[in-house]
């Protein structure tokens, strides 16, 4: 018997073809997800179902894991078994995932829930459920109904060509299929919290591409490398990563060379700005996504977060804006980022970092401080050392 994955769409309210685009997304990333596994996939209206002759218990809980966790789009998947659109068999096969489920989970109490998406066998839901229900519990009379909150639901769902009876269930990640945004730029630094607004960036249909700044030989390579492992976690939810590395060095020593230190953090970021401006244009990026958070540094106030916007091409993009910093360490270790962001090592932003980093910058200032360098040729030629790698 083929074991079946039914999913069903998370925010997927649109309409015509806007809806068919964001299903076709959905399938293409869950298919990019399964890529090692044989899998069938078949839409059906409003949902669709992926199909798999495998029989190892262990692959099919893995199939489901990964629709779980890493595809955005999803609202729940039910794993379960396809049968005929017989009301004998039904009967049968809601008996076995019983079954199957009181082996597994001892439950005490039941209830069959039956969808009828296609209205195509008679009678109602309620009457059709009431009867399997009675089926079942025939069989497994220690069982008791219990309809708001049971131990086991058995789920039929009855399409228009079969029906699909499942037990399992798990929520899924919610949000909207990657890519069905647009392509931005993370701004990802080996910190904690840049990987963490990339995955959020993700969930809102974001493709993201990297920008990592480092200033050779000052940070060290092991840093590059945690930055790389960082971009492979959020790989996992999209086909694909790309990673451009900026060449920091000369900027960095420039700043600490002509300018005010107490501007050093707020004067590198506008660098970090106008450079990613320089790549979004050439590789057609949306939008940047940033690790900041209200408040939580020094640096991060709305007077200095006003001295970047005002430089950006694109919208710059904080998914973490309004978050507590154990907020952001929930989610970075359930997606796996904390173990190597915490690991020690040098930053560009923590090198040469001034005592008194100014809170409130004004750009008048900034500007005062930036016509002491020739800050376009320095841009010009930090844009050209960029480094493409896509993993
Ligand atoms: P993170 O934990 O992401 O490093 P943070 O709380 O340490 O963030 P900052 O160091 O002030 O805060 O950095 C703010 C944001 O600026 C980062 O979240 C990141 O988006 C961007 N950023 C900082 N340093 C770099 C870098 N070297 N390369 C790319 N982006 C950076
Ligand atoms: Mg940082």
């Amino acid at each position: 018997m083929k074991t079946i994955f039914l999913l069903k769409y998370g925010e997927l309210t649109l309409k015509g073809r806007n809806r068919r685009d964001f299903e076709n997304k959905v399938i293409k990333n869950a298919k990019h997800v399964l890529k090692d596994h044989e899998i069938l996939v078949e839409k059906i209206f409003g949902r669709f179902v992926i199909k798999t002759d495998s029989t190892n218990e262990e692959e099919i809980k893995e199939i489901g894991y990964k629709l779980a966790n890493f595809v955005f789009g999803l609202s729940n998947v039910s794993i379960g078994v396809i049968v005929e659109n017989d009301f004998d068999k039904i009967n049968e096969v809601a008996f076995e995932q019983a079954e199957k489920f009181i082996e597994k989970h001892d439950p005490k109490t039941f209830k069959i829930e039956v969808k009828r998406p296609f209205k195509n066998m008679p009678g109602t839901s309620t009457k059709l459920a009431a009867d399997i229900g009675a089926f079942v519990w025939g069989k497994l009379p220690s069982l008791k109904v219990k309809l708001v909150d049971p131990d086991m639901t058995i789920r039929v769902e009855i399409l228009e060509d079969y029906t699909i009876i499942s037990s399992d269930k798990f929520e899924c990640l919610k949000g909207l299929p990657v890519g069905s945004s647009g392509k931005v730029g993370l701004m990802l630094s080996g910190g904690i919290d840049s990987p963490v607004a990339g995955y959020l960036a993700q969930k809102r249909g974001c493709y993201l591409n990297c920008i990592y700044f480092h200033s050779p030989p000052h940070t060290p390579q092991k840093t590059k490398d945690k930055v790389f492992t960082l971009a492979e976690k959020l790989k996992q939810y999209q086909q694909g990563i790309r990673i451009f590395t900026v060449n920091f060095t000369e900027i960095q020593l420039m700043l600490r060379k002509t300018t005010d230190m107490q501007y050093f953090v707020i004067l590198g970021r506008r660098m970090m700005i106008r450079i990613s401006n320089a790549i979004a244009k050439r590789y057609k990026i949306k939008a940047f996504i940033t690790g900041e958070n209200l408040g939580q540094v020094s640096s991060q106030t709305l007077e200095n977060l006003h001295c970047m916007n005002s430089l950006a091409h694109r919208p710059i993009l904080r998914p973490l804006i309004t978050y507590d910093k154990n907020e952001v360490i929930e989610i970075a270790r359930k997606i796996g980022t904390y173990e190597t962001s915490i690991l020690p090592y040098d930053d560009c932003c923590t090198l040469f970092l001034p005592p008194n980093p100014r809170t409130k910058a004004k750009i008048r200032q900034l500007e005062f401080e930036e016509a002491k360098l020739d800050f376009q040729s320095l841009v010009d030629r930090a844009v050209e050392t960029v480094e493409l790698v896509d993993l």
